[in-house]
């Protein structure tokens, strides 16, 4: 249950020292590399991977934007953990590579509001979320209005929601949330088929690949978060 875990009271108590050591040196480290290499001292987290799974998403991410900090969120206790022993593996193998990618665990239906501030995040990523396909269990579901208000609070005005799924029923689900929320309008093709990020959205992470690999299709919403003025 949610007690076996830790939730940052607000976004400004999370440890940002132990996600990314490289930007956030300790009192110790800071002092013996302090001098030689600046750090960005103040990044704050940008991306955001909701139900993260086993992380290839975020893998993949680390190193397009290499100075962007990404953090998944997921709720599976071994499954969080697997996704940070990778993370130290590449970081080892890797020097410097793969500093600004890290994992918690948590609920992300009850905290994303502890872990970013109003207007922080400028991409978060809903990637073939689990159904719930029975009514009763809809508001289960990681998309849906109210959910969107508060993804909408947490986005700065421009920053994306790409979400994707190989359930028809849930794609038009997430589409039509998205369609109908007042702060949210669809990317139009074209800049779809500019933006690399995409093309990941199907390909990165490890159930994107299963669909891929048994041919299934998919189903793609990506919306942009406007400002209120922009509302007709
Ligand atoms: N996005 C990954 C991918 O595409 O491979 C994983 C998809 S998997 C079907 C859905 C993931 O969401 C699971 O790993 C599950 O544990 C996680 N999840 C479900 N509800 C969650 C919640 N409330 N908070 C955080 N993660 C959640």
């Amino acid at each position: 249950s949610d007690s076996h875990f830790p939730v940052p009271t607000a976004p400004s108590e999370v440890d940002y020292s132990s996600h990314y050591p490289h930007y956030y040196p300790s009192e110790e480290t800071g002092n013996e590399v302090g001098n030689s290499i600046p750090k960005p001292r103040f990044k704050k987290i940008q991306f955001a991977d909701v139900g993260c799974g086993f992380g290839g998403l975020l893998i993949s991410l680390s190193t397009l934007f290499p100075d962007t900090l990404m953090i998944g969120l997921e709720i599976r206790d071994k499954v969080t953990e697997y996704v940070n022993e990778r993370i130290l593996a590449l970081r080892e193998t890797n020097p410097g590579k793969y500093q600004n990618v890290s994992v918690v665990r948590t609920n992300s239906m009850k905290y994303i509001p502890n872990f970013f501030e109003k207007g922080q995040l400028s991409k978060m990523f809903f990637l073939f979320p689990d159904p719930h396909f029975k009514e009763k269990n809809h508001r289960r579901r990681v998309i849906s209005t109210h959910l969107l208000d508060e993804y909408a609070y947490t986005l700065q005005v421009g920053g994306i929601i790409y979400t994707i799924t190989d359930v028809e029923e849930l794609g038009e689900w997430m589409k039509d949330c998205l369609a109908r929320h007042p702060l949210f309008e669809e990317v139009s093709q074209k800049e779809l088929e500019s933006d690399p990020v995409v093309k990941l959205l199907s390909s990165a992470t490890e159930e994107g690949q299963k669909v891929a690999r048994n041919g299934g299709e998919t189903f793609l919403a990506v919306y942009k978060r406007i400002a209120l003025s922009e509302i007709e």
